[in-house]
């Protein structure tokens, strides 16, 4: 075990798999995901549901299946996306890569009864083959990429450059993203115009 893993609080035994249609896999840019069947754009590429954490800090150790093993992966706040004063994190989506040409988007599952945000589908942008990765736009959903920010070489026309979350976009940027981001960037956004 590694100091990381050794600092980690374990997280259950349970070892988490992909969803159906997608492959968590390990390169030399580290993880990132991938579609395993055909997908055209706009249909559901998988649902995932968000895992809750403390934001103090903590790191967690979890089991995940990747490509044919499976591996004990430290979770930090590379991971985990700030969400109304704790972290939100999910297998397999942690693992996503951003691109600001990204093909996949994400789209909140409401319960209809209660309204409350209790998952979330990821859709294709665009049509995807076995073997193509699943990025999205961590800037739709993150507001600040606390623990996580970083210069982007995506290399696609529109690349941002810094990667800050929502909140390091330019004006006009994010005017464009209005109605698409999340519940989160949206309510920090608001916040700070009022
Ligand atoms: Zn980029």
């Amino acid at each position: 075990m590694s100091d990381a893993q050794d600092r980690a609080h374990p997280l259950g035994e349970e070892i988490f798999t992909p969803p159906p249609g997608v492959r968590v896999q390990r390169g030399s840019g580290g993880l990132s995901l991938h579609v395993t069947t055909p997908v055209r754009a706009g249909e559901v590429i998988y649902r995932a549901h968000e895992i809750t954490i403390a934001d103090d800090g903590r790191t967690y150790l979890i089991h995940v299946q990747v490509g044919d093993e499976v591996e004990d992966i430290v979770i930090t706040s590379m991971h985990t996306v700030r969400y109304m004063g704790v972290r939100t994190f999910d297998i397999p989506g942690c693992f996503m890569n951003h691109s600001c040409d990204p093909t996949s988007v994400s789209r909140d599952v409401l319960d209809p009864s209660t309204g409350k945000v209790i998952a979330y589908e990821q859709i294709a942008t665009r049509n995807l083959y076995p073997g193509d990765e699943i990025t999205c736009d961590y800037t739709l959903f993150d507001w600040d990429c606390d623990g996580h920010q970083f210069h982007c070489h995506c290399g696609s026309d529109g690349c941002y450059g810094f990667i800050g979350g929502f909140r390091s976009l330019d004006p006009a940027t994010q005017q464009r993203f209005q109605g698409e981001i999340y519940y989160e960037t949206e309510r920090m956004w608001h916040h700070t115009r009022t």
